[in-house]
């Protein structure tokens, strides 16, 4: 399997770039270990030689996690993250690591500073971002399953884009030591991968508690995918939010996917109800104060000093951090270092900050009165399909507007996936988004099983 993975890598990645690195030797020498364990006569476990690839804002002991930034070339980890261990401990070939948006800031994978990504269904498109290296390279076969990261959609909406299935956990379902953080109250590790049943199977792998991650939810579950045996909708509640359809830029090719999808979820015996969830005009104001602010904090530790590349031009401390940061970082991630950096500073804090955290709540509450009424919500992924390359460089709020429909699901902390339910007149995928309340997932795997 890696060795026929590692032949389609050869012949498609050139392409799509969905790889920073991967290492052939590293690679089979562990496929290697796994068969030379079988002919011992020892019996495999499941997922024994499964090639999983990971995100570069994952660790891994003995390798680079440059989260697609130059300023950690040459860092070499120590330790493996949570998910990593977990994938090794079950058999799991850590099979390379993908490109993605620097520090997952973007949705096109454009911000990456070490390559492009071109989306496999259309070479001129992106494939969507942050975690568009782990979606392209799924969608080209380049592996069968990788896992992302999801702070405001990375992991659903490059999923859309390229045509595959996207998983965000419920907030702490996924222990995230190891994850670099971009903002840590949003961020979640989740998989991606060609089919809801893959889906299911690396979830079943890597959630669970964990003892060095405070936020992770106590507790294990194993049964993700055998809960799809005979997955039905019948007599589920579906609610559908106006809201998530009138949004500014809705392609009209979405909008009747979108609705031609749950209109097979009606015939397929679900139950249709709108929902409202008044406060998703406020989302992206919300989230990119949040999101910024946690991102500013987390980033102050690449210094130059700890961490990665140190400008040696100068002997003056200061000079080292502004050089080092100033040549380290790209120009969206320096942007939301300003941001963040503003709406913290003292009188804006309660003018920005405190407000956000108090519309956070309402978006929350929106959800949690939807679920009353509703057992999951389905809804477009993002208003518009894959972007052409070099069109988020001009307009970056244009970018920011589009992230209206998954932003809300970090804020609340549900869960979301995100299944392929049809193409636009260009021929470019189109996802169903399904959302889920905290710890919905079996529900909502089964939904997307039964619908896919
Ligand atoms: N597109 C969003 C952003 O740029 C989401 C990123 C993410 O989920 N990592 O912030």
């Amino acid at each position: 399997l890696c060795e026929a993975l590692l032949a389609q890598i050869d012949k498609v990645e050139g392409k799509v770039g969905a790889l920073v690195s991967i290492n052939n030797e590293k690679a089979l020498a562990a496929a290697d270990a796994s068969d030379a364990r079988r002919a011992a006569g020892e019996t495999l476990g499941r997922y024994d030689g499964l090639p999983i690839t990971i995100k570069d804002n994952i660790v891994e002991a003995g390798e680079e996690a440059k989260c697609s930034s130059s300023i950690l070339d040459g860092l070499e980890n120590v330790y493996d993250s949570t998910v990593v261990r977990k994938l090794k401990e079950a058999g799991c070939v850590v099979f390379g690591r993908a490109n993605m948006d620097e520090f997952a800031m973007g949705s096109t994978t454009e911000t990456s500073q070490i390559k492009k990504t071109s989306n496999p269904h259309n070479l001129d498109c992106v494939p969507g971002g942050s975690s568009g290296g782990s979606a392209a390279g799924v969608a080209s076969k380049e592996f069968l399953g990788a896992l992302g990261s999801d702070t405001g959609g990375s992991i659903r909406q490059p999923a859309s884009f390229c045509g595959i299935v996207g998983l965000k956990p419920t907030y702490g379902l996924v222990s995230r030591f190891g994850l670099v953080a971009f903002a840590s109250s949003l961020d979640q590790i989740g998989p991606m991968s060609k089919d809801v049943q893959d889906s299911a199977l690396m979830l079943d792998i890597i959630n669970g508690e964990d003892e060095k991650d405070s936020t992770a939810i106590p507790g294990k579950i194993t049964d993700f995918e055998a809960s799809l045996q005979g997955a039905d909708v019948k007599g589920m509640k579906l609610g559908v939010p106006a809201e998530y359809f009138e949004v500014d830029g809705m392609d009209a090719d979405v909008k009747a996917s979108v609705e031609a999808a749950i209109a097979k979820l009606e015939a397929m015996g679900a139950e249709i109800v709108p929902v409202s969830l008044p406060h998703t005009k406020y989302a992206i104001a919300t989230y990119y104060v949040i999101a910024t602010a946690e991102a500013c904090t987390n980033l102050a530790r690449f210094d130059g000093i700890r961490y990665g590349k140190r400008y040696t031009g100068t002997d003056d401390i200061i000079e080292t951090y502004f050089e080092s940061r100033s040549r380290g970082f790209g120009k969206e991630v320096q942007r939301r270092i300003m941001l963040g950096t503003y709406v913290l500073s003292s009188y804006e804090d309660h003018k920005y900050y405190h407000r956000a955290q108090k519309v956070r709540t309402l978006i929350r509450q929106d959800f949690e009165k939807a679920y009353e009424q509703c057992d999951l919500i389905v809804a477009p992924v993002s208003p518009e399909t894959a972007f052409k390359s070099g069109e988020s460089s001009e307009d970056p709020m244009k970018m920011y507007l589009a992230d209206i429909l998954t932003t809300s699901a970090n804020l609340a902390g549900i869960c979301g996936i995100s299944v392929p339910c049809g193409k636009d007149k260009n021929d470019m995928p189109i996802g169903l988004q399904i959302m889920g309340p905290a710890m919905g997932e079996k529900k909502l795997l089964q939904a997307a099983y039964a619908y896919e």
